[in-house]
């Protein structure tokens, strides 16, 4: 894993209302307070963020959002932005996710707008991508991941990396219960890492990538050891405590 540090972050989807949301995160302060050598993330739903952004304050624990808007203001009902999110104490937030590219209709370009505005706001920045099932069946692997690491990268300077991690969830993989294999997750890390190194140079080759698609504590090390996995998005596995815990602790190096 090189030097880079290790990040792990819960996704928690549509799912933990205020209260449960604030109980989550309480478990895992207490439980993963004294982690410095992963970097560790939670995203709740918007109605939960300024109660667990407040909960983990001077914790070790990023709070993020799981989409932002690429606008500041206006007529855009329904949007929130991410100052929005920057005033309601988030660190980061997630644009690409599958099913926002999939239910939402989130386009390559509408991706690498939020990226942009996210990173103006001044919040850390997860851009997903990751091929369907179809895409890697017909070969198509690269030629889609490639499309949108290379949208994203048309809107990044190399001073911004710093703030960016890519995750690379096969959709075929993400709430499915089927993880790719190290082999093939490490496969596309590597081809993702050659992409940002040709455009940004060192900047590039030391971005972090997380794997993301059904990560539990029973193959969370083995896709984590792999050379240029450097941490998880997790999904379901996020909401249950002691699962949650056993990734992070399984990201820890050495
Ligand atoms: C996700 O939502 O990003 C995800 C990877 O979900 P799961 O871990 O449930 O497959």
């Amino acid at each position: 894993m090189a030097n880079r540090i290790p990040i792990v972050v819960g996704n928690w989807k549509l799912h933990k209302t205020i209260s449960e949301s604030s109980e989550l995160v309480t478990e895992l302060k207490n439980q993963l307070g004294t982690v410095r050598d992963v970097q560790i993330g939670v995203c709740p739903v918007f109605t939960s963020l300024a109660a667990v952004t407040k909960r983990l304050e001077d914790s070790n624990i990023m709070v993020g959002a799981q989409n932002s808007f690429y606008e500041n203001s206006g007529a855009w009902t329904g949007e929130v932005s991410a100052e929005m999110l920057v005033d309601a104490g988030c660190d980061f937030v997630l644009v690409g996710h599958s099913e926002r590219r999939a239910k939402f209709g989130d386009t390559d370009a509408d991706v690498s707008r939020k990226a942009r505005a996210a990173l103006d706001a001044g919040l850390r920045v997860i851009i997903c991508c990751g091929e369907s099932e179809s895409e890697r069946d017909a070969g198509k692997t690269n030629e889609r991941v490639g499309q949108q690491i290379s949208a994203a990268m048309d809107v990044l300077k190399a001073d911004d990396l710093e703030k960016v991690v890519v995750a690379y969830e096969p959709v075929w993989a993400i709430g499915t219960g089927r993880t790719a294999t190290p082999a093939q997750a490490q496969e596309v890390h590597a081809f993702i890492r050659g992409l940002l190194g040709d455009r940004f140079g060192a900047a590039g080759t030391g971005i972090r990538l997380q794997y993301g698609g059904s990560v539990k504590p029973a193959n969370a090390q083995a896709l984590m050891s792999e050379p240029d996995i450097d941490g998880a998005l997790v999904g379901g596995a996020s909401l249950k405590v002691a699962d949650f815990v056993a990734i992070v602790k399984a990201a820890r190096p050495g």
